[in-house]
């Protein structure tokens, strides 16, 4: 297996906070990796330590214990720290606080700029990153004229510009409408498709069930990891894990209750339509 990410058994306090007490461990003795290519869903209830993971990913943050490894290099080296920042790029929950320019084009070319990339080929990246987002025909509107996920798409194209091989996404759909998150979706599939790996963190379960690989963390550990439907499957666990089921799941459980005869494996919609279909 060829692994993008390894994480090394680390654990990540935040500083005291202003009672003085020491607070818990946000990450406590984490262990993961990621393969390079795969797209991983990592979910988990509010402070289950999502964010703090993800910023580890490209040295935002630096564990207190254990080690990141990106490419075989430490996230603690800081002479490897912008090599590590231009293979995993992030993208935040807020569209906004990522863009500042007035035309969406100079936004894409921002990152790629400060790499110190000449400038014929930044044309070049900002276009193809513009392209693989579904933006180029935008690309000329300022922020206002655009929708959250128009936005949260152009903050991701200047990602691209930059060319990592991997994109960590913190819950980059929280403040979409269900147009705008379907459309991120599958912007990041093709993404996926066209080779790179993909580490969403997201709070809807529907969109954990298009990823291969899903991760559910609670209090700073590893509580599951699976395939979508091995995760799904484990519906008691999950519900102590104060997470929800996706509604196609929810929907089969109802229906086998009323005694129709619904597989116990749905996961998608399709396969639930197929399932009710199939009725005698
Ligand atoms: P999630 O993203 O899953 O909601 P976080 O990684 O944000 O979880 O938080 C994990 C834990 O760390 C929580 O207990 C949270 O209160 C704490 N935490 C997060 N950010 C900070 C911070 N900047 N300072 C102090 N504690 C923090
Ligand atoms: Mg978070």
């Amino acid at each position: 297996m060829d692994r993008i990410i390894e994480i090394e058994n680390i654990s990540f306090r935040y500083d005291e906070g202003e009672d003085g007490q020491a607070p818990e461990k946000a990450l406590d003795g984490l262990s993961l990796s990621i393969e390079r290519g795969s797209f991983v869903a990592v979910t988990g209830s509010n402070g289950s330590g999502k964010s703090t993971l993800a910023k580890h990913l490209n040295a935002l943050l630096i564990p207190s214990e254990g080690r990141v490894l990106v490419d075989g290099m430490d996230t603690a080296d800081e002479e490897l720290i912008w090599e590590i920042r231009r293979r995993v790029g992030m993208v935040f929950q807020n569209p906004d606080n990522q863009l500042v320019s007035s035309v969406a084009e100079d936004d894409v070319a921002f990152g790629a700029e400060n790499l110190g990339i000449p400038s014929a080929e930044i044309r070049e990246r900002v276009d193809r990153a513009l392209k693989a987002v579904g933006m180029y025909d935008q690309r000329k509107k300022g922020a206002h004229l655009l929708s959250g996920g128009q936005k949260q798409r152009i903050a991701i194209a200047g990602i691209l510009a930059m060319g990592p091989e991997c994109i960590v996404l913190d819950e980059p759909t929280a403040m979409l409408d269900p147009r705008g998150r379907a459309d991120l979706m599958e912007t990041l599939k093709a993404l996926n498709a066209d080779g790179k790996t993909i580490i969403l963190i997201t709070h809807f379960m529907e969109e954990a069930a298009l990823a291969d690989r899903m991760i559910v963390m609670d209090r700073g550990r590893l509580a599951m990891d699976g395939s979508p439907r091995e995760v799904f499957k484990e519906s008691e666990r999950l519900k102590e894990l104060r997470l929800e089921l996706p509604f196609t799941i929810e929907l089969a459980s109802r229906l086998r209750a009323a005694g129709l005869d619904i597989p116990e494996d749905v996961l998608y919609e399709e396969e639930l339509a197929k399932a009710i279909c199939a009725l005698k």
